[in-house]
């Protein structure tokens, strides 16, 4: 491992002027970071621990929504009773990623900065252009199972790891950051990029801005939600693909939807189209295949990802139907 430098920060201001120097990282649990310089696919010149900047809290609004400060275990905010009571889909969002340790040790921060596990990121041997811009990239042409059939492009076509970020995402929950400019908030669904033509660049982040918190708003519906994740093993392995979902029913309509799908796109991928489609419509089994189907009409395939449309179809109608009190699996 190359050597760098380590810094254990008091204040924002000064973790805010610490990460603005070049070659500088923000370190919370680690879990991902640490793992990529013993790869020797992040060499940083310097460390910036953030674990003793006060953003440790889970806090209820008056609102009604709850501030998750950037520094909570994610074991913690699946733990936490507000969290499990009224944003159900996060908590079985976070239970369905890594394993009970890792969960331990990791960060909220640190979950939406989480990079790709595409293998061809991890080889060294391998051209990609999100670890060497312009070098090209080797999944196209490659083994293709994990990788996105959705907002892809001739650069890249890596698919966002986190459970957790496509419960956000479901969730409108917005990031809250702060910066040598001040503090801003972000809209979740426009945290992540799409990767374009500049797959290394992965977030709205801006030098020097450090996250600090994730609101969830008040959403007295999204009591009634779900994530589901379908994968290779039953524990510690990523989506091939996943679904969360939020519903509320009015009558025999569907009156408001979230939904967001993982392990198919670049960022956790906010189902607009699905939405439009169900908003308003009639409860019916068919009436969610076509939402579905109107959703993935765009995916894109590679030879060994064709699969994962029908799974998200059918991944996407067994969520809704369950919410929606249609019986769930098929
Ligand atoms: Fe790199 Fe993206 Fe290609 Fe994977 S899909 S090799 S991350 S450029």
């Amino acid at each position: 491992m190359k050597p760098f430098a380590y810094t254990r920060v008091a204040t924002t201001a000064a973790a805010i002027d610490a990460i603005q120097a070049p070659g500088a990282k923000v370190l919370g649990g680690g879990t991902n970071l640490v793992d990529l310089m013993r790869e020797h696919i992040e060499q940083p010149d310097a460390l910036v621990d953030v674990t003793a900047l006060p953003f440790t809290k889970i806090h209820e609004r008056e609102d009604g929504g709850v501030t998750i400060g950037a520094g909570v275990r994610n074991t913690a905010v699946a733990a936490h009773p507000a969290i499990r009571d009224r944003y159900p889909v996060l908590s079985e969002a976070i239970l369905n990623g890594a394993s009970g340790q890792i969960r331990n040790m990791a960060t909220v921060g640190g979950n939406l900065m989480q990079r790709t596990r595409c293998l061809y990121f991890y080889d060294q041997a391998a051209r990609c252009n999100k670890r060497q811009p312009g070098s090209g990239c080797d999944a196209i042409g490659g083994v293709t199972r994990m990788h996105a059939i959705l907002g892809a492009s001739e650069s890249c076509i890596a698919t966002h790891p986190s459970d957790m970020c496509v419960a956000l995402a479901a969730l409108d929950a917005t990031v809250a950051v702060s910066g040598p400019h001040g503090e801003r908030r972000i809209p979740f669904t426009e945290f992540h990029r799409l990767p374009g033509e500049t797959p290394h660049i992965e977030t709205a982040l801006e030098r020097g801005e450090l996250i600090t918190a994730v609101e969830l708003p008040p959403l007295a519906w999204a009591k009634h939600s779900r994530y589901r994740k379908v994968r290779d093993r039953s524990s510690y392995a990523f989506a091939l693909v996943s679904v969360a979902a939020a519903v509320r029913t009015d009558g025999d309509r569907i009156g408001e939807v979230r939904v967001a799908l993982g392990g198919v796109a670049h960022r956790p991928w906010r189902a607009f189209e699905a939405e439009r489609q169900l908003q308003g419509a009639p409860l019916t089994r068919e009436r969610l295949q076509f939402a579905a189907d109107a959703e993935l009409a765009a995916a894109r395939t590679f030879p060994h990802n064709h699969f994962k449309v029908e799974l998200a179809r059918r991944t996407i109608v067994s969520v809704l139907a369950e919410l929606c009190g249609l019986g769930g699996e098929r």
